[in-house]
């Protein structure tokens, strides 16, 4: 049988949060958004309107959201790429060496 590549899910590149309470449900935002990544509420907020929700999976970070809301209630943050860091230890190679050596008898 073939092997076939093990999918690794993309990161999310964005994150939106909307200060929900302040939504007025206008659809602007959602769209704005070429990844359909915000959809409107069924709930109501405290002023009676229909809020926007979010899929944080999909968004890239591109801002168009916050940048058409009239009422200025989506903040967007660009994830950075995570470093990598080394943690392996320095003297890995003597004690690898060290557990491959037998050890002598005692007499
Ligand atoms: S930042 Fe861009 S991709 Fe993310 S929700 Fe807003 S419009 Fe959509
Ligand atoms: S554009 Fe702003 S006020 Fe309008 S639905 Fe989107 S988040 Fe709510």
């Amino acid at each position: 049988m073939e092997a076939t590549p093990t999918q690794t899910p993309r990161k999310p590149r964005g994150r939106v949060e909307i200060d929900i309470q302040k939504c007025k449900g206008c659809e602007l935002c959602t769209e704005a958004c070429k990844k359909q990544t915000l959809v409107l509420s069924d709930a109501l907020n405290i002023k009676g309107y229909h809020y926007i929700i979010v899929n944080n999976e999909a968004c890239n970070a591109c801002l168009d959201c916050a940048l058409v809301c009239p009422d200025a209630v989506i903040t967007v943050y660009k994830l950075q790429r995570s470093k990598r860091v080394n943690i392996t230890p320095p003297d890995i190679k003597e004690q690898l060496r060290a557990a491959a050596t037998p050890k002598p008898e005692p007499v």
